[in-house]
């Protein structure tokens, strides 16, 4: 039997995100990735987060579950631990993983378990109204920081780099080409594979939408970036105002 990307997909019901919400390049990104693969969806396992993200799984037709906020990598890692054989995914955002969620993003990475972690980041808690969210920029302006953010952001790929992470990747919801080969390749990947994904929320986040990072990315696979050196992967993820590199920022195989 082969799969097409709509045997991935859900249909009683459309996405509610709002309309150009960066979600929609990874809801399209990994349908496509899932069948090109020809991954059976009876063999996927999505856990959500909460967030305007985190509620892709209702939307995929493959096994899902929504967990609590900040605990679908745990949820992710019982699954896993629970029957090997499934590929098993999480989708959560930038304020689930990287605020709440962080002490697992961390000791997931130690343990490096087979999942795939998808974090979308927008900068902000998109379902409750635009605060600013770990990742958001110093001096943004938004419901909780109404005179701008004191404090710089959060790095994660250079957290996830100097933890251990053998997978680190950074993709552009304004090119989904490139996004569905990165899940491709963090799916087959053999241990924790992560990708942190540029994810404009056009309702919260208008200063960082897609004229702002479509002038920036730059994509290190077109590049001469050796992906097996940590230093240079450290080097490209504090890389983050001029240009923003996008691709495979590590790998190293086990
Ligand atoms: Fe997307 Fe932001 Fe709308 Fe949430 S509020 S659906 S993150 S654009």
């Amino acid at each position: 039997m082969s799969w097409l990307p709509n045997d991935y997909f859900r249909d009683q019901r459309k996405p509610n995100w709002c309309p150009g919400c960066g979600n929609y390049a990874t809801l399209v990104a990994l349908r496509q990735a899932l069948c090109d693969l020809q991954i059976d969806p009876a063999s996927v396992v999505i856990v959500g987060g909460i967030g305007c993200g985190a509620n892709l799984p209702y939307w995929m037709d493959t096994y899902s579950l929504i967990a609590l906020h900040g605990r679908a990598i745990p949820t992710a890692m019982g699954v896993k631990l629970a029957n090997p054989k499934l590929h098993v995914i999480v989708v959560a955002g930038d304020g689930d993983t990287y605020g709440i969620g962080l002490g697992h993003f961390i000791h997931a990475i130690r343990n490096d378990v087979n999942i795939t972690l998808l974090v979308g980041n927008n900068g902000v808690y998109g379902l409750t109204k635009g605060q600013a969210s770990p990742t958001a920029k110093k001096g943004q302006m938004t419901p909780s920081t109404p005179r701008g953010l004191l404090y710089d952001p959060l790095n994660p790929l250079a957290l996830a780099i100097t933890t251990g992470c053998r997978f680190v990747a950074r993709g552009y919801a304004g090119d989904a080409d490139q996004l569905a080969d990165l899940m491709k390749q963090a799916i087959n990947f053999d241990g924790l594979a992560y990708i942190d994904i540029l994810q404009p929320c056009v309702k919260y986040n208008k200063n960082f939408g897609y004229p702002y990072y479509q002038d920036r990315v730059v994509d290190l696979q077109k590049t001469a970036h050796p992906v097996q050196n940590r230093m240079m992967a450290l080097d490209a993820a504090l890389r983050v105002e001029e240009k923003i590199p996008t691709g495979i920022l590590f790998l190293e195989p086990k």
